[in-house]
């Protein structure tokens, strides 16, 4: 049986990926967490594997004596999740959200695992260190967000990518599609948090009000599919049953549809190239009846051209916007910023971003802590 690693498995893509795991009989060799004692708890003496770790320390230390009958060794901080992405499991499935995501996914590809991703983050912080570490060791990245699998689906049998003649991503449009600048200026957390279409982690139920998840997903296509910013569009589609698309060179345009459930694009993440049966229902086009196509308001939405401006400058640009967004979001989910002032502080950051071409790990690093101080000392006094 295929090996498997899930890095965050006490979320939304975790727990979800999982359960097609468990479908799929694959054996778990290691599961991560940041705090959620019990939850893991509960995972690690179902699962078994061989490895779990916390990356808040203390909570850690209880969890080590709550399995302590298990034969689950308990590691402690991101060394620990470190360790068990770096396990060699076949594959890594790294559905951390955030920044914290980022030394685990290149521990999992040293070691030579296959990545499924769903950390998107990764990738538009450090795309150029990620896909050439995994490049120089032989390593797939295969994607689990939805629209990107979508992409890798509709790439199957297509012979060059130099035939790729433009990605059309879709978008949901969140919850606030369709109001005007007065409306979106006084929107609450509550209804932020209330996604049309999708049941998901309080982080990118948020990015997809903003609309900077389709930001940091047009980011993300540029480096999973190797094709240029400009080559990326994006539509709005309400009712997310069309996940993805690709226009050839000849103008024929492929697309991948199914209900919106993420268990779809995991399960060919895990399994690729192979296709199972699924629990996901099937898709029943009476059903839905009409599908709806329409532009996105870039200036009520700034984030997606933001986005789309820090990867054409290319650098730490990237990783800054991202970073500055990760705050941002977090205040806003404390409830110590408006909704508008979210994409204020990542346009802000973005703009004074270090220009330089190369960069390390720790250069990504340091900006992100250097941006979430400042954003935090700017904010809350
Ligand atoms: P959740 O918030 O539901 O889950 C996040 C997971 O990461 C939890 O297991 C959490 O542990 C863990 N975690 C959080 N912070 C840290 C940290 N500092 N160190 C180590 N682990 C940490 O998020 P989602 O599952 O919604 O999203 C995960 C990723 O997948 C994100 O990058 C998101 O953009 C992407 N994605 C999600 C989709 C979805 O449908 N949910 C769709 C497409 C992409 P704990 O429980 O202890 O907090
Ligand atoms: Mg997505």
């Amino acid at each position: 049986m295929p090996k498997l690693s899930v890095l965050g498995s006490t979320g939304s893509i975790g727990t979800q990926a999982l359960e097609v795991s468990k479908l799929r009989g694959f054996e778990i060799c290691a599961l991560t967490a940041n705090s959620s004692v019990e939850a893991l708890e509960r995972q690690i003496r179902e699962y078994r594997p061989r490895l779990a770790a916390l990356a808040d320390e203390k909570k850690a230390a209880g969890l080590k004596i709550r399995v302590k009958d298990t034969g689950t060794r308990v590691l402690s901080g991101i060394d620990g999740v470190c360790e068990c992405a770096g396990c060699e499991a076949d594959t890594v499935l790294n559905s951390i959200v955030g920044m914290a995501g980022l030394r685990p996914t290149l521990a999992a590809i040293e070691a030579g695992s296959e990545i499924a991703l769903a950390n998107k983050e990764t990738l538009v912080a450090a795309g150029e260190l990620v896909t050439s570490a995994a490049k120089e060791k032989g390593v797939r990245i295969l994607p689990v967000d939805s629209e990107h699998s979508a992409i890798f689906q509709s790439l199957q049998g297509c012979a060059d990518h130099s035939e790729i003649k433009r990605i059309i991503l879709t978008a949901s449009g969140g919850p606030f599609f369709g109001m005007n600048g007065d409306e979106l200026s006084r929107v609450t957390l509550a209804q932020a948090l209330k996604h049309p279409n999708w049941s998901m982690g309080a982080k990118i139920t948020v990015d997809s009000a903003t609309m900077m998840n389709k930001g940091l997903e047009l980011i993300e296509a540029v480096w999973l599919f190797g094709v240029s910013p400009s080559q990326v569009d994006i539509v709005i589609h309400r009712q997310s049953v069309v996940h993805s698309l690709v226009e050839y060179s000849d103008n024929s345009v492929i697309a991948q549809l199914g209900v919106p459930d993420m268990r779809i694009p995991i399960q060919y993440a895990l399994t690729y190239p192979h296709r199972y049966p699924s629990p996901v229902r099937q898709l029943n086009l009476e059903e839905w009846g009409k599908l709806t196509f329409e532009s996105p308001d870039y200036d009520l939405f700034p984030c997606i051209n933001i986005c789309r401006g820090a990867i054409e400058k290319g650098g730490l640009y990237p990783a800054a916007a991202n970073s500055a967004n990760e705050a941002a979001n977090e205040l806003f989910r404390q409830g110590k910023i408006g909704f508008l002032d979210i994409a204020g502080l990542v346009e802000a950051e973005t703009e004074q971003a270090p220009a330089v071409s190369g960069y390390t790990i720790d250069d990504v690093l340091l900006l992100d802590e250097c941006i979430r101080r400042r954003i935090f000392n700017k904010v809350v006094r």
